[in-house]
């Protein structure tokens, strides 16, 4: 089903009016599994709209307009349908009764102008505005189907949801379900998705944010419900655990519940991030059942006195090393008491750091097993929160 759009009016070739329809439409039907594959904007004038509506048809097989429907001489989208489908202007007694009811019931007598609202099309469907006085047009042509629909923008809005889609979008059924990755480029998702991108009645978009990537899937078809289970499942075999939610489960909300179910508690010793990761894991109520606490260790020094980072480690290497990370996890995870010490040091630039170039960044996760690990996260550009949040992210799932 292909579907173009003819906007019409100056105010939208002035600059005067943004076209906010165009825009609207175009979401609404891509919500319904319809694609508007064209959209041109014409001004108030006959030929120009006779000519737009008819070579849209000729490619499409429904066209939408908005405009020029109104009472005045400058609204000529009646007009133009008629002509286009060879056919003349008549009125309808039922929208005269009703244009003669609204005027008598605001108090007002009917300009002759108004009238004009009354007149359709030979042939064609009338679409009843319940949220204002010009009515919609529905034109059956040799090339297929036009909806008229007025310019007010909440008035177009209705009768699309009310008239439009369900004639159009009627079989079509759409369902969409939104995957958050974090931890990998954009680029990197869409390249391990490409056979997911071929499967039949499946879009998707990507929504990046500094190292996360909301996928968003669209199945449509009559079976899309299905679809969309398979291409999520396969999104999430090729991606692996760098996805960690669907919809509206956060990063925050994620580590939470996993922690959660462990039983579990999480500490942070943080330097580049000046306390970020802190103020993440404690963005959602109920926080403090799973996050314990944590510290911000900027200077060197204070690697040392408040985490117990041995001095010889932090003179010999420098701040930003793996055993930096691994002691500022096991110091910060035995001086609050946690089950987990989380440990990020690094260089957030914008200048390199003894020796380090920017962007290096040393995650230390210390556990109740085993030895501190170091996990050095893969992202050339440093030290944002949002980056961070992937890292820690990972942490927590691997443990
Ligand atoms: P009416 O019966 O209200 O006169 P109409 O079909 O004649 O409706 P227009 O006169 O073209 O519509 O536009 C009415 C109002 O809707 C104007 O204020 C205009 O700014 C706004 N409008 C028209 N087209 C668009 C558009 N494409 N996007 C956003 N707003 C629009
Ligand atoms: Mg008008």
């Amino acid at each position: 089903m292909r579907v173009e759009l003819v906007t019409v009016g100056d105010e939208l070739l002035l600059g005067d009016t943004v076209n906010g329809n165009a825009a609207w439409i175009g979401q609404r039907l891509a919500e319904h599994g319809l694609e508007v594959t064209r959209s041109v904007v014409v001004g108030d004038e006959l030929g120009a709209i006779i000519g737009a509506v008819t070579e849209a048809l000729g490619r499409a097989d429904a066209v939408i307009t908005t405009g020029g429907l109104g009472p005045t001489y400058d609204d000529l989208t009646r007009d133009a349908l008629a002509a286009a489908a060879g056919v003349e202007l008549v009125r309808d007694p039922a929208l005269e009764r009703r244009l003669r009811e609204r005027v008598a019931a605001a108090g007002r007598e009917l300009q002759p102008m108004a009238l004009r609202m009354a007149d359709v099309p030979e042939g064609a469907g009338v679409l009843g505005n319940s949220a204002g006085s010009a009515a919609g047009l529905r034109v059956e042509l040799a090339g297929g189907v036009v909806y008229a629909l007025p310019g007010v923008p909440f008035e177009m809005r209705t009768m699309i949801d009310e008239v439009v889609l369900p004639e159009l979008a009627g079989e079509t059924r759409v369902a969409r379900l939104t995957l958050r990755t974090a931890g990998l480029w954009e680029s990197v998702v869409a390249t391990g998705l490409a056979p997911v991108e071929a499967m039949d009645g499946i879009r998707l978009a990507y929504l990046p944010d500094p190292a996360e990537v909301k996928i968003r899937i669209t199945a449509s078809g009559p079976d899309a419900p299905r679809r969309l289970e398979e291409a999520e499942r396969a999104c999430r075999e090729l991606l692996g655990d760098a996805v960690y939610g669907a919809g509206d489960q956060t990063l925050d909300r994620v580590i939470h519940r996993l922690l959660g179910e462990r039983s579990a508690t999480v500490a942070t010793a943080e330097s580049l991030t000046g306390g970020l990761i802190g103020a993440e894991l404690t963005r959602m109520p109920g926080s403090s059942a799973t996050y314990a606490g944590g510290m911000v260790a900027y200077a060197t020094a204070l690697k040392e006195e408040l985490l117990g980072v041995p001095g010889q480690v932090l003179k010999e290497h420098g701040a930003v090393h793996p055993d930096v990370a691994r002691a500022m996890a096991a110091g910060v995870r035995e001086r609050v008491g946690a089950t987990y010490g989380v440990a990020v040091t690094g260089v957030a630039g914008p200048e390199p750091q003894d020796g380090r170039p920017v962007g290096t960044i040393f995650v230390g996760v210390a556990g109740p097993e085993g030895e501190p690990k170091v996990i050095r996260p893969l992202l050339p550009v440093p030290g944002t929160g949002a980056e961070i949040r992937g890292v820690i992210r990972r942490m927590t799932v691997v443990h």
